[in-house]
């Protein structure tokens, strides 16, 4: 069966992180990136994690603690357009992973926005290894959402080839606005 956008992120994050790497969730979210990509970067490897709302933050932490796994990352409550100021430029990314929108469940009005969307994702494309993916999952149902989803898919389209390959991966006969996954890779120098 075909994958949904959500599960495709992660099957795209397992081709490629190793034990060893460095990976950033720009949206923590519910916490499940963040963990995913935890065990997958091993004892060596280590997971940077943002988000705005304390709820995220604990219900993350609370996540790796019961998979042992709470030193693999920092959860930082701060947005992730201040990326460059944790992160040296040096840092080799191997992967980031975003999930725009809402926390389901909880305040909508605290969304993603394209301007601090962008802020983030020229931060990470600074910093991203070779071969390394920058992952989005664009919920746009929202208010709002559609201006931002625009603003990626204009920054992804924009990209020069010679440097990156940009996958665009979407169901496009579904009702309610199924999420959008896009996938930044750097081409190999
Ligand atoms: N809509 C998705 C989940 C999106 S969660 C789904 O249904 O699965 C988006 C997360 O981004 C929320 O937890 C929100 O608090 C967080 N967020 C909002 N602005 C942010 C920012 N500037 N930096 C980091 N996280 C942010």
């Amino acid at each position: 069966m075909l994958q949904t956008a959500l599960h495709y992120s992660h099957t795209l994050l397992k081709e490629i992180l190793q034990p060893g790497d460095i990976a950033v969730d720009a949206t923590m979210g519910n916490g499940f990136d963040t963990l995913f990509m935890a065990e997958l970067v091993g004892k060596t490897g280590h997971v940077y994690s943002f988000d705005v709302q304390e709820q995220a933050l604990n219900t993350t932490q609370e996540k790796l603690l019961e998979a042992d796994l709470s030193t693999r990352a920092h959860l930082y409550l701060q947005g992730h357009e201040t990326i460059g100021m944790i992160l040296p430029r040096e840092t080799p990314i191997k992967a980031a992973v975003f999930n725009l929108g809402y926390l389901p469940k909880s305040d909508k009005s605290i969304i993603t926005l394209p301007t601090t969307t962008k802020i983030a994702m020229d931060e990470i494309l600074l910093r991203l290894a070779p071969r390394g993916r920058l992952i989005l999952v664009a919920y746009y149902g929202h208010v709002g959402g559609v201006e931002e989803l625009t603003m990626v898919r204009d920054y992804c389209e924009r990209l020069p080839q010679e440097q990156f390959s940009v996958l665009n991966y979407q169901f496009i006969n579904q009702k309610n606005q199924p999420p959008i996954l896009f996938c930044i890779e750097r081409k190999k120098n």
